[in-house]
């Protein structure tokens, strides 16, 4: 377990793990600890803290982007075990069968929720198949945003707007065209990946990023990476060639996590070591 040090008025972004088999990424603050999306078991989940030492009580609320199984799966289980609060939006909470007034603190997209004391999120819409998905700007009191947004078919005018300026952004990069076209997935399942509701490419990321990146920002972490139709050193390239006057730090979010943690105040990533 790494040792870590204090520090005031921070936020830090751990991701436990993503692509198609999970996601969840958790926010540490000086006050509070959330998840945005749980989407392992239970039981994966209590792994995966443990390993940095976070107890699951501690962990105050889930913020859910949408409801596929990726992003939700071990959201209920987790909330009856450790008692966080589920953040969501109507439809996300349908979808998983919650009840919206015992089960969920309902959101609306673009009014500011306060998550807990001093975390608040501003959950902004983006297009992505039959969910009503949201990408997460997140302010912790320290005068800078994160961002955290993945499963989109493509970054819509309004989202590009917030993205600009917040000192780290998560965002997929979940297909390489070249790999997906070629790839053993059927045409209709390529043709919806590719669409306006599917996912981001590495070009399409990289493009967003060229645009909405300026020296504000300190870190990207690149997620949810096809494991069949992307690879880390093809997603990280084809970024690294857009963005050659960007000095911050880039990382891949594999779905073996939690590898490191970025801190808004603090500009180096801190590795975890095992
Ligand atoms: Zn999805
Ligand atoms: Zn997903």
């Amino acid at each position: 377990m790494a040792t870590r040090t204090k520090v005031g008025m921070s936020l830090e972004i751990t991701h436990l793990g993503s692509g198609s088999r999970g996601n969840s990424t958790l926010l540490q603050s000086g006050e509070s600890k959330v998840l945005v999306d749980c989407g392992f078991s239970g039981k994966q989940i209590e792994k995966r803290l443990a390993r940095i030492g976070v107890q699951p009580e501690s962990i105050d609320a889930i913020l859910l982007t949408h409801h596929h199984t990726d992003h939700a799966k071990g959201a209920e289980i987790f909330q009856r075990r450790h008692g966080a609060k589920i953040f969501a939006n109507f439809t996300t909470c349908a979808n998983i069968g919650l009840d919206p007034v015992n089960q969920c603190k309902l959101f609306e997209s673009l009014e500011r929720v306060q998550v807990t004391q001093d975390i608040s999120v501003l959950p902004v819409p983006v297009p992505h198949d039959d969910a009503e998905n949201v990408g997460f700007i997140i302010n912790s009191g320290t005068g800078k945003r994160a961002a955290i947004v993945t499963d989109l078919g493509e970054p819509t005018d309004e989202l590009i707007r917030h993205l600009k300026g917040c000192a780290h952004i998560s965002v997929e990069a979940n297909y390489d065209a070249k790999r997906l076209a070629l790839g053993p997935y059927p045409e209709s399942l390529k043709t919806r990946i590719a669409g306006r509701g599917g996912h981001l490419s590495n070009l399409q990321t990289s493009l967003l990023l060229e645009e909405v990146l300026s020296e504000q920002t300190k870190s990207v972490v690149l997620c949810h990476l096809s494991e069949k139709n992307n690879a880390p050193h093809i997603a990280e390239s084809e970024v690294l060639f857009r963005l050659d006057n960007w000095s911050g730090d880039l990382r891949i979010s594999t779905r073996n996590g939690p590898e490191f943690s970025h801190w808004i105040g603090q500009e180096e990533a801190e590795l975890i070591t095992l």
